[in-house]
């Protein structure tokens, strides 16, 4: 029974009942005039998740890195500059990404457990007189190590330097959970995907691209078919597709931004953050730490838990899978056997972030971790009893 387990992994996240039989549909013909009547309101809800008007919303079937690779061959050319930051492997991964397109990726090297280095970028980006900077990267929430960056604080800090580049941000393990502003934060490309917060399957990259970005697109020279964004945008401006679409994600789509939109976003956000809030008091009263450095980076969706000296973390996934089914995510790079991540995101409800607390709990005491069994559960159930005292309280 172990597939009717949910995971705790950050992504594919749990799918809701409600989505899995929206997505079982029949084909139908993406080409008929009802498909139509169907793309142009779905784009505008996804709008909405990412807080734009002006944006155009584009979707490839594709994993989150094909979003990103749609990005920077779409706007810019082998041989221009761009800025990153590097603390995790998500961040990483990208940055490897740009330098297989032969992009000239000037890297922020920052400890593991950090966020962007809002004030280095400010000064990078004010030396940089000469606008050599093509575009600014980064990765709003970092999934291996369960940090979240201040994406407003950055775009002040470009605009502070006076710089014209352009801002590219990964969104994959954060839109749809945890509060997002492509326009107020001056985005030029927001890259995301189906399975993480919109709580679908894996296969459908989702981006957000500024008409700033969208005009970038005529003089940029890397190679893109595919995933060219002028084809995209046209075709779906039109209420089609250059080719076919991911149908069943579609229908998918459709039924999560009706949950989303129905729940309301800032309860969505408010849902995230009172369950990880849960969690975190989990790991205190274990006696564990988080790799997130500081409260303000500490993530709404994913916590990465570093395990005691001397303990293999990738035994402890191993064993909460093989003795009690449920997945967790592993330690990434740096943090490899030396951290596991609970992830809580998507269709998550205070009664399941509890069995998963519960099930790590048992995994960690079978493998004689110092932690006292029942600990992190107890002190999430009175963190979740006291919001139902609060909510009856201001009811009342
Ligand atoms: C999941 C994720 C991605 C995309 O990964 P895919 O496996 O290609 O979908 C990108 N960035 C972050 C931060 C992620 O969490």
């Amino acid at each position: 029974m172990a597939g009717e387990n949910p995971v705790f992994i950050p992504g594919p996240t749990n799918m809701p009942e409600r989505v899995r039989r929206a997505i079982d549909i029949p084909s139908r013909d993406h080409r008929a005039p009802d498909f139509v009547a169907f793309l142009g309101p779905l784009l505008d809800d996804v709008k909405a998740v990412f807080k734009t008007r002006s944006a155009e919303i584009l979707t490839f079937p594709a994993s989150g890195t094909g979003g990103w690779e749609a990005a920077i061959t779409n706007a810019l050319s082998p041989g221009d500059k761009v800025l990153a930051a590097r603390y995790g492997m998500f961040s990483q991964r990208w940055i490897d990404l740009c330098r297989h397109h032969g992009l000239d990726v000037e890297v922020l090297e920052c400890p593991w457990g950090e966020g962007a280095p809002v004030a280095r970028y400010g000064e990078r980006l004010a030396a940089d007189t000469g606008h050599e900077i093509k575009a600014v990267l980064v990765t709003h929430n970092e999934t291996a190590t369960g940090v979240v960056s201040d994406v407003g604080a950055l775009r002040r800090a470009m605009d502070a330097a006076g710089h014209p580049a352009m801002l590219f941000v990964d969104c994959v393990s954060s839109l749809a959970s945890m509060d997002f502003r492509m326009d107020e934060w001056g985005v030029d490309i927001a890259v995301s995907g189906s399975q993480k917060g919109f709580m679908l399957p894996a296969g459908m990259a989702i981006l957000a691209v500024s008409p700033k970005a969208m005009a970038a697109c005529e003089s940029a020279r890397s190679g893109r078919s595919f995933f060219d964004f002028r084809q995209m945008a046209g075709a779906t401006g039109q209420g089609g597709y250059p080719y076919t679409p991911p149908l069943q994600l579609l229908a998918g789509l459709r039924e999560s931004l009706d949950m989303l939109l129905e729940e309301g976003l800032e309860n969505v956000f408010a849902r995230h953050r009172h369950i990880a809030e849960g969690v975190r008091r989990a790991v205190d009263a274990w006696g564990l730490r988080l790799c997130a450095a500081r409260p303000e980076l500490y993530s709404d969706t994913v916590s990465t838990v570093m395990v005691p000296e001397g303990f293999d973390a990738e035994a402890l996934t191993n064993h909460a899978l093989q003795a009690y089914g449920v997945s967790f995510g592993i330690g990434l790079g740096e943090t490899a056997g030396k951290a596991f991540r609970i992830g809580h995101l998507g269709m998550l409800s205070e009664t399941l972030a509890l069995s998963g607390l519960a099930t790590i709990e048992m995994a960690m005491r079978d493998l004689d971790y110092p932690i006292t069994l029942g600990s992190g559960v107890a002190a999430a159930q009175e963190h979740y009893r006291a919001g139902r005292r609060l909510a009856r309280a201001s009811a009342a």
